[in-house]
């Protein structure tokens, strides 16, 4: 496994779950945006599915637009009540659709089968997936992260979509929202674990990797120095434009 640090342009990616509240809300949002220039990182967005026609075409140029989630079960238009299908994302201007978040496999218990199924039709329509891993505190605590992430990465050995096209983000359960991070050498490991593990399912060990859980403007900096770190997924900061902007000068600054 090579430690040299990847040439990958580095991607900052913030994930705004349920939030905001209002179509205001979101044009401010976008509004604390403004100005950002991409320079040496790529930068998306992840608004709810509802406001996706909104922040589609006032976003700083440049920004990719993701979904949050995906309909599992149709690629198309069809009688799927409350579903969103990656036909119709693509059609709405998003590019790239995040699969597998922690609150997904926890709240709609999301495992391999259905989230093969989500790639695909995410391939079909030609999205970019961020494919979400991460082991539980109680994993973690137990010295099973490397298992847990390895059973997570099966769904890789079935999936067919290009490799320019997949970003991996390790995002440890226990560090979402909560303030608590790894160390950077625990992510460095990891990291390197899921791009060799990524390379028996047929992908490059290039597959940008992402760190997700807790990231701030603060920390942000260690994690953009490390070798195999190539990214990150940001929660909570992403929803405060002037930190988002800091964590992205961060990657950008390496
Ligand atoms: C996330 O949920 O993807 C996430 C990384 O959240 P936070 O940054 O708030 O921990």
């Amino acid at each position: 496994m090579s430690q040299q640090k990847q040439k990958n342009t580095p991607w900052v990616v913030g994930n705004w779950k349920q939030n905001p509240k209002t179509p205001d809300e979101v044009c401010s949002l976008i509004g604390g945006l403004s100005g950002l220039e991409l320079k040496n990182c790529h930068v998306g967005v992840a608004p709810s599915t509802l406001h996706l026609p909104l922040v589609v075409g006032r976003l700083p140029a440049g920004i990719a637009v993701m979904a949050q989630d995906v309909c599992a079960t149709s690629g198309d238009v069809g009688a799927y009540t409350g579903d969103v299908s990656a036909a119709q994302l693509a059609a709405c201007g998003a590019s790239w659709v995040i699969v597998g978040h922690s609150e997904r496999r926890a709240y709609y218990n999301e495992d391999n089968a259905v989230l093969a199924q989500k790639i695909a039709y995410a391939a079909l329509a030609n999205l970019g997936v961020v494919l979400c891993v991460g082991e539980s505190r109680e994993a973690y605590d137990m010295g099973k992260t490397q298992s847990v992430l390895k059973q997570q990465l099966l769904v890789l050995q079935d999936v067919d979509i290009d490799p320019k096209n997949l970003l991996i983000a390790y995002e440890p359960v226990w560090a979402i929202g909560t303030g608590l991070t790894p160390t950077v050498a625990e992510v460095e490991t990891v990291h390197q674990l899921i791009k060799a593990t990524a390379t028996q399912y047929g992908f490059s060990e290039d597959t940008p990797v992402l760190y997700g859980g807790s990231v701030s403007d603060k920390n942000a900096p260690d994690f953009a120095k490390s070798p195999n770190i190539n990214g990150v997924l940001v929660g909570g900061a992403s929803l405060k434009p002037d930190s988002f902007k800091k964590i992205i000068d961060s990657f950008v600054s390496n």
